[in-house]
């Protein structure tokens, strides 16, 4: 690998942290989709490329990703790498605790307007993550955020698209913006954070909810009762890669190939079938965002191309 497949982004390696992959799960018989990820950001000593992260998962049976972007970069990036990665759909939006910062520069309109033209590329699936962040974000950037959210839950709605939503420390207020303007048709509350309160509430409206690494942690019990009570139709499941890594490897790089670890913990919750419960998620998957293969990729993906530097230039 030279510097040509370093990743756009670098995870912070943190104090004392294992900067060290997780081995390989064993393979699942039955494909899923990691609904929720960010392969452009690196982690660890050396960071995987995207080519190599997918690889990996493919190895395992997970079949393909939702490359999720959090800013005008990073938006970019997704919507042109799902144009040349068969395994790779988009989700293009300003992240919640992004929209302040544009907001500052008074160039938020702008970044919200790059969105709305994103969002109507092909192989961009979703418009997320977007949402409302009151744990990151101090009051003086609620406002901000609202704006923002309301303006992408419209773009969603004009381009047909799936909405992922970022929710932290703002359940009643993302709920009530959703009932407010109307939710997309396909609602995604990506990392489930709720309880099972939550859980039913979201069931009433017809709203997935991903689960991701943090459901495996020891102290999630209120997210392992709501996934008791959530219907089967609306899961997904999701690694938010490279955070939240699964148990029993927390705080270690993660990846879309750890996917299975927190599968298999569910379906264990769930004391259910891993196969089955992976059929019902993919089946879920393929309703919210559609196939991989509904729109080609235009090149072939090439070793040429494989390790090209991921910005800039294949727009
Ligand atoms: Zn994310």
């Amino acid at each position: 690998m030279g510097n040509d497949a370093a990743p756009l982004r670098q995870r912070d390696k943190g104090a004392g942290r294992d900067l060290s992959y997780p081995p390989l799960p064993e393979p699942l018989s039955v494909p899923v989709y990691d609904n929720h990820t960010h392969l452009e950001i690196g982690d660890g000593e050396n960071p995987l490329s995207y080519t190599e992260q997918l690889d990996r998962a493919s190895s395992v049976g997970v079949r393909g990703v939702i490359q999720v972007g959090g800013d005008r970069e990073t938006s970019r990036w997704s919507a042109d790498m799902a144009l040349i990665e068969p395994r790779m759909l988009a989700a293009v939006a300003i992240h919640p605790n992004e929209a302040p910062v544009y907001a500052a520069s008074g160039t938020l309109d702008d970044a919200i307007a790059d969105i709305s033209e994103l969002a109507a590329r092909p192989r961009v699936v979703a418009v997320g993550e977007t949402g409302l962040d009151f744990f990151r974000t101090e009051e003086p950037g609620h406002a901000t955020q609202y704006r923002s959210f309301e303006a992408h839950i419209e773009i969603a709605k004009q381009n047909n698209l799936a909405l992922q939503i970022h929710d932290r420390n703002a359940h009643a207020e993302v709920i009530a913006t959703l009932l407010r303007v109307g939710a997309p048709e396909r609602t995604v509350f990506h990392c489930f954070s709720g309880d099972a309160e939550m859980a039913r509430i979201c069931a009433e409206h017809g709203w997935y909810m991903s689960f991701a690494g943090n459901v495996t942690f020891g102290n999630a019990h209120d997210l392992r009762a709501a996934l008791a009570v959530a219907p089967r139709s609306l899961l997904l499941v999701e690694t938010d890669a490279p955070f939240l890594t699964p148990m029993p490897y927390r705080g270690r790089p993660n990846a879309p190939y750890l996917l299975p670890n927190t599968l298999r913990m569910m379906a264990n919750h769930l004391e259910t079938d891993v196969s089955l419960l992976s059929a019902q998620i993919t089946s879920n998957t393929e309703l919210v965002y559609g196939r991989w293969d509904a729109e080609p990729v235009t090149a072939a993906h090439d070793a040429d191309r494989s390790d090209a530097q991921p910005t800039g230039g294949l727009a």
